[in-house]
């Protein structure tokens, strides 16, 4: 008799049930997704395969350990092929048109044969259930462009866990031969300052004509900006995107020349008619000329993965002490010690840092 196909293997000697339920149907379905061996997966990214791919990030997103565990060995593999892309971060307010920005940026790059993938970094998806950006139907042309991956961001407890998975998810973009990286995120809490962190350029979107052009931007993220864009320059409403576009470029040049050496610039667009789109592209290359040249662009990566290095230590040791069974019980103890009034929170946590973890 021909062997059933399937990715779950009887063992000899195992009586296997005749039957199975609703709840080990879904396990085997999940068993099914994980299934692939690590070279399997690592020889269909390296071949562009967009369902292994996806396998594989969601391997990295799982916080089955089984999982995560070959998500590390297909990354560790996957390593020696990435980082030969250019990953741009783009950043705005809800509403000042990112996906519809992402889908003409990312239409344009695709159109001149170029490999996009757009992730999310969304701190909220945790909360929400589910993202909101990266949403694929938000990207209505770029999805079903084949040389388009969008993805959107993680679930995660932390916004450390969710960064730390997307930079993962960049890698294994990159092996499988993404040449840009798009990574969208919104203005909330830290999430511009995470997202900086593992981008070459860093994009702002802005609207125009809302008073004071500086007003409601926190002043970090014009900092960290290596361009402004003015969107919706359309409709009537160029010229406002002009005013907004001296005003903006006037605030810019207050700040220090960059280590980069790259003086940031404020463009206009409107993305909905993808118009300013081409003068954007330009710009980033011209940032990449100058700091490859300079050996900015290598140093600043260098950098991003100490950085990340220090940051996932930090995370793991956090996660190891919170996670320990003693600890949990002494920490509960301290606790009440401390309501009692018996204790002070610097001695609590001396003593609990003492501890084996
Ligand atoms: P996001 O929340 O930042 O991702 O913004 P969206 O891309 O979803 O856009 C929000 C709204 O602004 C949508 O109704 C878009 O159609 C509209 N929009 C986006 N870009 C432009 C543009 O360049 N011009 C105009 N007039 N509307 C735009």
């Amino acid at each position: 008799m021909a062997k059933k196909q399937s990715a779950i293997h009887e063992k000899e000697g195992v009586s296997q049930p005749e039957t199975t339920n609703q709840l080990s149907a879904e396990k085997i379905k999940q068993f099914r997704t994980v299934k692939n061996s690590t070279a399997e997966f690592v020889t269909n990214i390296l071949e562009g395969n967009i369902p292994f791919l996806s396998k594989a990030i969601t391997l990295v997103e799982s916080t089955n350990s089984k999982h995560q565990e070959q998500a590390n060995e297909i990354i560790e593999k996957c390593l020696p092929f990435a980082n030969n892309s250019v990953r741009i971060g783009i950043t705005g307010v809800p509403g000042v048109g990112k996906s519809t920005f992402i889908e003409a940026f990312g239409k344009h790059l695709t159109n001149q044969g170029k490999k996009v993938a757009v992730l999310a970094v969304d701190p909220s998806s945790s909360v929400n259930k589910g993202s909101i950006l990266g949403d694929k139907t938000r990207m209505e042309q770029l999805v079903t462009d084949k040389n388009a991956f969008i993805r959107p961001s993680p679930a995660g407890t932390s916004l450390g866990g969710v960064a730390q998975k997307t930079r993962e998810s960049i890698i294994l973009c990159e092996a499988a031969g993404f040449d840009t990286i798009i990574i969208e995120t919104v203005g909330v809490g830290q999430s511009e300052t995470v997202v900086h962190s593992m981008v070459d350029f860093f994009l702002l979107l802005q609207l125009a004509g809302a008073g004071d052009e500086l007003q409601g931007i926190k002043r970090g993220i014009i900092e960290m900006a290596d361009a402004i864009v003015i969107n919706k320059a359309d409709h009537g409403n160029e010229k406002n995107a002009k005013i907004a576009q001296i005003e903006f470029n006037r605030a810019l040049h207050l700040y220090p020349l960059k280590d980069s050496k790259w003086q940031p610039k404020v463009l206009t667009a409107s993305a909905i008619k993808s118009v300013g789109i081409d003068a954007i592209d330009k710009m980033i290359q011209e940032y990449l000329s100058l700091t490859k040249e300079n050996g900015y662009f290598q140093q600043k990566r260098h950098e991003q993965n100490t950085f990340w290095l220090l940051s996932t230590i930090e995370e793991q040791l956090k996660e190891r002490f919170y996670q320990n069974p003693s600890i949990k019980k002494a920490l509960s103890e301290e606790i009440k010690q401390l309501a009692n009034g018996k204790t002070t929170p610097f001695l609590a946590a001396k003593r609990l840092l003492g501890k084996e973890f």
